[in-house]
């Protein structure tokens, strides 16, 4: 691991990065890397009990608790859950966020998924990172960070429950082994203490690390981990080609070559 390696883990809502990519984060963790995950809402969303000032209160501590289990950094880009717009306001705020963390590594949600804030969220990463680069692009903040010197490279993490919208399976392209952290991505889960209620009167999920377990197996499956993420890199034009998680994570990492068990 180069010294100075820097991640950023940009999701939508408090919670996101630890079911989808939580195990991969602290394996570069463990390895120095230095972290930032960030969130574009506080989850103002997520209590049907709670007022928004409360529950926006209440889950950024949890965000920070579980940041913390990793010696990561935490900041909320203030957005509002189902809100999160595709617009220049926002776009700035993240390419500023990108020009701040300066990373290497950059990992953020599928651009299909069953959640728009999600989709919206990984087109907003997708413009920021491709952005940051450009000096001419001004984010308006009071004290702009310097415009990057390089594309980060970006993966897409996998929508809940590997599929879109109409079912049909998104499979990932590369599979990170997390049996060695899956222990810790669900203290980190387990951090959101919030969002157990939630669920339950949400979605019918009655314990929040049943689900999460379920598809790390799904994705341990296609590549014969027993426990895994799946990833999809950005290999758009202007974007690095080199599969950098590989080159940091070694055998953990695998190709995947079929498509989702059905
Ligand atoms: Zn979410």
């Amino acid at each position: 691991m180069p010294p100075s390696l820097t991640v950023l883990a940009l999701f939508a809502h408090p919670d996101d990065a630890e079911f989808l990519a939580a195990g991969t984060l602290a394996h570069l963790a463990t390895h120095g890397a230095v972290i930032h995950m960030a969130t574009m809402t506080a989850g103002d969303c997520g209590s049907t009990i709670l007022p928004p000032a409360k529950i926006t209160r209440i889950r950024q501590k949890e965000a920070q608790r579980s940041a913390n289990l990793i010696k990561a950094s935490y900041a909320c880009l203030q957005e509002k859950d189902l809100l999160v717009i595709y617009d220049g306001r926002t776009i700035k705020k993240v390419l500023e966020l990108v020009r701040r963390a300066d990373p290497d590594l950059v990992l953020t949600h599928s651009p299909v998924d069953y959640m728009v804030d999600h989709e919206t969220t990984s087109r907003l990463c997708q413009s920021a990172c491709f952005g940051a680069m450009a000096p001419n692009f001004k984010t308006g903040a009071r004290r702009p960070a310097k415009a990057v010197r390089r594309v980060p490279h970006l993966y897409y993490a996998q929508p809940f429950g590997g599929r879109d919208i109409v079912g049909e399976p998104i499979p990932p392209k590369l599979c990170v082994d997390i049996s060695t952290t899956i222990d810790l991505k669900e203290k980190m889960l387990a951090c959101h203490e919030s969002q157990r209620a939630w669920l339950r009167a949400q979605q019918d999920i009655s314990q929040l690390d049943d689900p999460m377990r379920k598809m790390a197996q799904q994705a341990g499956g296609l590549c014969g981990f027993r426990w895994a993420e799946g990833f999809r890199q950005h290999l758009g034009q202007g974007f690095p080609q080199e599969n950098l998680l590989r080159s940091l994570l070694g055998d953990l990492v695998r190709a995947v070559e079929d498509g989702m068990p059905g």
